[in-house]
């Protein structure tokens, strides 16, 4: 078991969905990757939040065909952080398209071949975490491809969001605003699935909840980060982990996700 098992779940289930008129959710099972940019506009510029898994590849360029047309490619890739399961199919999908990959500063030393992300703290979840070690916790090298989110929280291809740093599952974790109609793509700051238990990743039983226990470094800075996320006040929720959240359901889950915030780790 490990990430093969979630490599299979996920080329048997995935899935896409538009879900607000500019972003098309990827479901790849065990995570989710997002398209954004409305399909119908003249210019149909869009951009490819996170990868999914190593086997997401022909996924997602039939998916970009089908929404966006053939001989269409996204302005840049931008990555949530470099964990594995978002930075699966980076490598093919950048060369393929011959685009560049955005992170935020942080996140560059594990992405350009300098660092490993730390081992997870198996005491700290159930099933999953227990088979951390066999999930790939090295860092990739995109050294050619990859540049620096601008400073001013602006993100190219994608007018009207904005990046915001929400440190603690990785130092250079981000999330993705968009304040017009309040679209929040949160990563793994904020998960709506129960991620220490297979079982539930299997099942999709929902649970508002952090960012895996399992992979995460500093509990306190996710804390604020969340906290921070619950102040723009979503419409809808999008995270890399479980399901959307819309309009009054957030703020109930968020509420209920506060309140554990404090019993966490
Ligand atoms: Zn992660
Ligand atoms: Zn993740």
């Amino acid at each position: 078991m490990g990430n093969k098992l979630l490599e299979i779940l996920s080329f048997m289930t995935a899935s896409a969905e538009q879900v607000t008129p500019e972003v098309t959710l990827l479901d790849f099972a065990a995570v989710n990757a997002f398209l954004v940019g409305d399909p119908l506009s003249d210019g149909k510029e869009f951009v490819l939040v996170d990868t999914g898994l190593e086997n997401s590849y022909n996924f997602i360029l039939e998916t970009v065909k089908k929404y966006y047309g053939r001989d269409t490619k996204p302005q840049c890739i931008v990555l949530t952080h470099g964990h594995f399961d978002h930075v699966g199919s980076v490598i093919k999908l950048s060369e393929h398209w011959n685009v560049p990959v955005y992170v935020h500063e942080l996140e560059l030393p594990y992405v350009t071949g300098k660092m490993d992300y730390p081992l997870g703290n198996p005491n700290q979840g159930e099933e999953i975490a227990q088979m951390s070690p066999s999930f790939p916790h090295t860092g990739i090298d995109i050294s050619h491809r990859v540049v620096i989110l601008p400073q001013d929280g602006k993100i190219p291809g994608m007018p009207g969001w904005r990046w915001i740093h929400t440190p603690g599952h990785t130092r250079g974790h981000i999330s993705l605003f968009k304040e017009l109609d309040r679209v929040l793509i949160a990563g793994d700051a904020i998960s709506t699935i129960k991620q220490e238990s297979m079982w539930s990743v299997i099942t999709k039983k929902e649970e508002i909840s952090g960012p895996p226990n399992y992979m995460s470094e500093d509990w306190g800075k996710a804390k604020e980060s969340i906290m921070y996320l619950k102040s723009l006040e979503p419409a809808i929720l999008l995270p890399s982990h479980g399901k959307p959240l819309r309009n009054l359901k957030i703020k109930e889950q968020l509420d209920v996700l506060m309140s554990k915030v404090d019993k966490m780790p």
